[in-house]
């Protein structure tokens, strides 16, 4: 496959802490900025309104775009804030179309040259998905997971959440009277270019409970972003206390990363098992509010070579999840560097989805998207470490205008 050269910005300098972005921010954030400079509370209301709609549903970039905002108050605005998005420090478009992201967050602190994190576009004939983190890393240490592998973890924040979506939205011109970039799929229908969101890159949404719930209240806002909670999907290895909440409180699609069908191999490859047992996560599934069949829960399954992938781990699998109203996911296993495992071969993962199929499942095999950039599944890792001695090597050349392969 061919792969586009990515850019890679130069790197940041002393890190210097700005005037915050509105970008992200809750109705009620917007509301604490309105107060913060003096604006009165009983225009509060109104003035949230029109910030609300010029950033989410215009996606401007400069209050003075925002012509139903009086000069003054534009001024006043920009004096203390900024429409900024986070950088971008490395686009990469993979010759099947899809984009991957690696997005430099604004510094926390003068210590923080700030965390970076992928995202990731895929488009497809009938909807276009991306694939957002919940956090920078991942506390959990899933044995086929390259996330697993990273050191440095944190939360997302509710607006480093929603300014994912932004991000993608100003790169691919999905916003009012943009122009998308040349190459970009177009949808033909008319609609929007990111139709649909899944929480399945970096770190375990249902530990950032807070921030990804508030940032879906952002993001499923009809007066903004307006994307349907049915068009979101949270997937979990198994938080089994917060898969309640998750349906009560956010009310989205789940999708639940099984990868095994009995607890001794599960324990090994998704080590939370051990605190929260299959049969518990089961349990905690067939309870999920609004569960329908028209509201299904996905179940993920990655195919292992030799250690997930037998005839009787489908037949197990079918069982297991009767009386869920369920659709099933074979993932082929995207490998990484340095990854003990190897994917399942073809004929394999037929036969395993053919008995599933068998059973009654929706059983689609995920086709591996974006492998050329390793953005497919799993491969999400940040090149932080990597990027900041890359880019101090540069500096010290003096090469810090040009273009280098980031994966490479
Ligand atoms: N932490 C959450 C969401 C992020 S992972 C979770 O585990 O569900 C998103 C999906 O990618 C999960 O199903 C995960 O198990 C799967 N995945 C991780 N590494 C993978 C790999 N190398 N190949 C294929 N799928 C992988
Ligand atoms: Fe974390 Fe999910 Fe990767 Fe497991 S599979 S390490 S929970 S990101």
């Amino acid at each position: 496959m061919t792969v586009s050269a990515p850019v890679l910005a130069a790197p940041a300098a002393e890190p210097v802490l700005r005037r915050p972005s509105l970008v992200g921010r809750t109705r009620v954030g917007l509301a604490e900025a309105l107060a913060e400079i003096g604006v009165p509370e009983k225009e509060t209301r109104m003035r949230v309104g029109q910030l609300w709609n010029w950033i989410y549903h215009y996606g401007v970039r400069d209050f003075s775009a925002m012509t139903t905002i009086g000069k003054g108050l534009r001024a006043q605005l920009a004096e203390h804030f900024t429409l900024d998005l986070p950088e971008v420090t490395a686009e990469q478009v993979s010759s099947d179309g899809t984009r991957k992201w690696l997005i430099r967050m604004a510094p926390t602190g003068p210590r923080d040259r700030g965390a970076e994190i992928e995202c990731v576009y895929i488009p497809e004939v009938d909807r276009g998905t991306l694939c957002v983190s919940s956090q920078v890393g991942c506390t959990l240490t899933c044995t086929f997971c390259h996330t697993g592998t990273q050191r440095l973890v944190r939360n997302l924040t509710t607006e480093e959440i929603v300014a994912q979506l932004m991000v993608a939205r100003d790169r691919l011109g999905d916003f009012p009277g943009r122009t998308p970039p040349e190459g970009a799929f177009v949808p033909s229908d008319g609609g929007r270019f990111v139709s649909n969101i899944v929480f399945m890159g970096m770190g375990e949404p249902l530990y950032n409970f807070d921030g990804v719930r508030d940032a879906i209240a952002v993001i499923s806002d009809d007066q903004g972003l307006s994307l349907g909670r049915r068009r979101i999907t949270v997937s979990t290895s198994g938080v089994v206390p917060q898969i309640g909440p998750l349906g009560d409180e956010m009310g989205t699609m789940l999708a639940i990363s099984l990868h095994a069908v009995r607890d001794e191999l599960r324990n090994e490859l998704v080590p939370l098992n051990k605190k929260y047992p299959i049969k518990d996560l089961l349990e905690a599934c067939r309870t999920y509010p609004g569960l329908s069949n028209a509201k299904r829960i996905t179940f993920e399954y990655v195919m292992l070579k030799g250690v997930n992938d037998s005839d009787a781990e489908a037949r197990e699998l079918v069982r297991l999840l009767k009386g869920i109203p369920a659709k099933i996911n074979l993932i082929p296993f995207n490998p990484w560097p340095g990854t003990r495992y190897e994917c399942s071969d073809w004929e394999r993962i037929e036969r395993f989805s053919e008995i599933v199929f068998r059973a009654g499942y929706a059983s689609p095999v995920r086709t591996p998207r974006g492998r050329d950039i390793l953005a497919a599944c799993g491969q999400l890792k940040s090149e932080t470490e990597k990027l900041s001695a890359r880019a101090r090597l540069m500096l010290e050349q003096g090469e810090v205008e040009q273009s280098t392969a980031l994966a490479g």
